[in-house]
């Protein structure tokens, strides 16, 4: 997609700290990490988002976040990864070229976790019957 600047990280016209390639994926360090050698992996092939990507690239881009976490985690020494996907600008999609963040965590490195709500179990039941109908 010749707008997009993931698209242009992988063909090179933007330049980009590579860590990883193979055929199908490209994992390169994110410009504003979140800790040290916080890392995205895309797919060469552009899709916005899970919406509107194929089963076969999903598993391609987290079999390359896996090599890449096994890295990340023998160079920085962390304790742990936050493997994660925005989907949509609702969820704090930025950049619209599908992509995992791979981001070390180290204990009580102070990355505050998202806040978990109370729900009473009828509520999760009457959801979880309602989305279980479409997952046949
Ligand atoms: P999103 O919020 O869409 O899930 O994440 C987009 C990520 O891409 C952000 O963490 C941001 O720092 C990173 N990013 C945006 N533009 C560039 C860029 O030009 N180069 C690199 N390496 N990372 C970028
Ligand atoms: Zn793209």
């Amino acid at each position: 997609m010749t707008d997009c600047i993931f698209c242009k990280i992988i063909s090179g016209q933007i330049p980009s700290t590579k860590l990883y390639e193979d055929e199908m994926t490209y994992a390169f360090m994110d410009i504003a990490p979140v800790s040290p050698g916080h890392a995205l992996v895309v797919h060469k092939h552009h899709h916005s988002d899970i919406f509107d990507t194929p089963e076969r690239d999903l598993a391609d881009i987290m079999s390359a976040a896996k090599k890449v976490a096994i890295a990340l985690k023998t160079v920085t020494k962390c304790d742990g990864v936050n493997v994660s996907m925005n989907n949509g600008a609702a969820s704090g999609q930025v950049v619209f070229h599908l992509h995992v963040h791979v981001i070390p965590r180290k204990t009580g490195d102070g990355l505050a976790p998202w806040p978990h709500q109370k729900a009473a179990p009828e509520e999760l039941n009457m959801l979880g019957t309602e989305i279980r109908g479409h997952l046949k």
